[in-house]
């Protein structure tokens, strides 16, 4: 590599994955995902600062305080709905810098049955992270632990939040071909220097669940996670033995169809997915029409999805804002403005979030959903 031809930034994830391919053969797309994003040294999220202006991405929690304050509303209401059990979990999944829970928290002091009910268990696998959490979260008065994963939380009523958390678990893709379905998977270019996408050679396994491939188009892709279902089944589990709700926020398709959603953002803006494994993040579309299904196999029942803007008119943002914004400068004004609008116009993030509602069974139907 003497002409400087190569810009590409090398990353160590990307040497040791090169070299397991040579001696392994390609792994799934699902394996370079958690690699790429969760490898306990390199990956992107236990390595990088991802979240806000100086990161790669931002979120709705971090966009507008409104966000976090309805859904800590939701929260309190749930409980009441569930008959205020006097001891219950608050578990966020994927809590990021712990905006939302803070946001959450704030809303709920007008409930303080509701505070001193609550133990905050927050899933998170990032260290970096869980101190940033641990900081934002100290003067908030509530007892807060930390846990790997959701079935590391003690059994017990719980309401759970999870806002773009089920994106980044690793998904597989297949992709049609003449020959019928043949998986997506990650190899080398041919100078063995570089990853680059493959399809395996042989046909997966007729218990996946791939649509039939006479009823797509030829180069069709269809993905699915079972990482996602995996945590949905575990959460109505959960719900349906020790009640409780759980709102699960993301961008994804309301029906199960064909597309390749698989992304890397980097700095704001789009990525190559194999480029600079650890060094950007990378999501997928969630499918939330297998999400349903999963939690009414589990048991719990489920409403939705609906877009976000409409779950967040239904919870009052206008008002909200309209309280939020009296007394303010102009400037501030304009700022919560363009926060609520961000987050709720149709044309923004409004529509491509949805929002799905688990239930443990026998709730009211809750707030934000239609009837
Ligand atoms: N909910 C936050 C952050 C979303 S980013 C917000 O709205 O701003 C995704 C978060 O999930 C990060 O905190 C990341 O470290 C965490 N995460 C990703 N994969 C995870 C996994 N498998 N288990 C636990 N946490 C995970």
């Amino acid at each position: 590599m003497t002409d400087g031809a190569t810009a590409r930034e090398t990353t160590p994830l990307e040497e040791r994955l090169i070299a397991l391919i040579k001696s392994r053969g390609p792994i799934t797309v699902a394996d370079y995902m958690e690699d790429a994003l969760l490898h306990p040294h390199d990956g992107y999220y236990t390595s990088q600062a991802p979240i806000g202006a100086k990161g790669d991405f931002t979120t709705a929690p971090e966009i507008s305080q409104i966000f976090g304050e309805l859904i800590g509303l939701w929260l309190v209401q749930s409980w009441a709905e569930m008959g205020s059990p006097k001891a219950f979990n608050l578990i966020e999944l994927g809590p990021g810098r712990g905006v939302l829970m803070q946001d959450i928290l704030r809303a709920a002091k007008l409930r303080p049955a509701f505070l001193d009910a609550a133990h905050v268990w927050l899933v998170e696998t990032s260290g970096r992270l869980r101190h940033e959490q641990q900081r934002r979260l100290r003067d908030a008065g509530i007892a807060t632990d930390w846990a790997d994963t959701f079935a590391d939380t003690p059994a017990a009523p719980s309401l759970i939040i999870a806002n773009e958390f089920l994106d980044c678990l690793p998904i597989r893709q297949f992709v049609r071909t003449d020959a019928g379905w043949r998986e997506r998977v990650v190899g080398l270019n041919d100078a063995g220097d570089a990853l680059d996408f493959h399809l395996s050679e042989t046909p997966p396994l007729q218990t996946l669940p791939l649509p039939d491939a006479e009823s797509v188009a030829p180069g069709a892709v269809f993905e699915f996670s079972d990482a996602a279902e995996a945590i949905v089944d575990e959460i109505a589990k959960s719900l349906s033995e020790h009640g409780g709700r759980a709102l699960i926020v993301d961008y994804g398709h309301l029906h199960s169809g064909v597309g390749d959603t698989l992304q890397a953002v980097r700095r704001h803006a789009h990525w190559p997915v194999l480029s600079s494994p650890g060094r950007a993040d990378i999501t997928a579309h969630v499918n939330f029409d297998r999400l349903v299904r999963a939690a009414f196999a589990a048991g719990a029942a489920a409403h939705g999805p609906v877009a976000q803007g409409d779950f967040l008119e239904r919870l009052g943002i206008g008002l909200r804002l309209e309280r939020l914004s009296a007394g303010k400068t102009p400037e501030e004004a304009a700022d919560l403005f363009a926060g609520a609008h961000r987050i709720s116009s149709p044309t923004q993030m409004g529509e491509l979030f949805k929002v799905l509602c688990i239930s443990a069974p026998g709730l009211p139907d809750p707030a934000g959903f239609p009837a």
